[in-house]
């Protein structure tokens, strides 16, 4: 399945054009960051990807990695690790929003897997939503996923959940020969809570402070073909989302109007 066609740097201007006119764009926002010695950098980036590639093709609308770089300073420990500051990822999608505003864009969706995008997502969306007549609809993938399947895919740093994102990208990419270190994933997941409260929470400084390897979690539980079947659920329940989330605000908006 060739969903590269829905990327809008692979379109001409007209294609675009006419994609861009119906209304929807999709926005891609990952991570670059150590995931052990078993996942690529990109993790995050290429798992936002494939399943935004996905939910571009259920909504018939063009994709936009808009940063494969996230907001992740607590990976810097380690070397490869890099981190934008979210003032910068707030202002990449404030500046592009006006070009997709312009090309009748009204509704942004932003996929994103990577939890330390999420504030900048937030302050980048109030922005856009008062600079131009668009509303931003946010997809937390991660968060869809590992709720979908709370067994199969944990909420861990590179574990199950993780690589079977990166197996639907691109298999060549998972090196489960390397596999190597991994922190007791009860200690991972007791330290990641802490940061995950909602209540009370302190603020991740240092991801050793979650994992003192880096990682925890089990990649080896999840095969290629399984991978593929999740990632199109999905895809597919965030499409369904959107458009359910959708039909609600636009009823509540004629209702205020009335
Ligand atoms: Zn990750």
């Amino acid at each position: 399945m060739n969903l590269d066609r829905l990327l809008l740097a692979n379109m001409t201007q007209p294609q675009a054009e006419e994609a861009l006119g119906r209304g929807t764009a999709v926005l891609v926002t990952g991570s670059i960051e150590q995931h052990g010695a078993h996942l690529p950098l990109g993790t995050d980036a290429f798992a936002a990807l494939a399943i935004a590639l996905r939910v571009g093709e259920r909504l018939d609308a063009p994709v936009l990695p808009l940063s494969s770089l996230g907001v992740a300073p607590y990976h810097l420990p380690w070397p490869g690790s890099l981190t934008i500051t979210p003032a910068t990822l707030t202002s990449l999608m404030l500046d592009v929003s006006a070009g997709l505003s312009a090309a009748g864009v009204d509704r942004v969706v932003v996929v994103n897997w990577h939890e330390g995008n999420t504030p900048a997502i937030r302050v980048a969306a109030d922005k856009v939503q008062a600079a131009h007549p668009m509303r931003v609809i946010v997809a937390e993938a991660h968060v869809v996923t590992h709720g979908l399947f709370p067994d199969e895919m944990e909420f861990t740093h590179a574990g199950s959940m993780e690589t079977a994102a990166v197996l639907t990208h691109d298999p060549s990419l998972v090196r489960l020969e390397e596999l190597a270190g991994g922190d007791p994933v009860q200690e991972g997941s007791d330290g990641h809570a802490l940061f995950r409260r909602r209540d009370v929470f302190p603020v991740m400084k240092d991801f050793r402070e979650v994992a003192s390897s880096g990682w925890y979690g089990t990649p080896t539980s999840v095969t290629e073909e399984r991978a593929r079947e999740i990632i199109d659920v999905v895809a597919a329940h965030i499409a369904g989302s959107v458009e359910e989330v959708w039909k609600a605000l636009v009823e509540r908006r004629s209702e205020d109007s009335q």
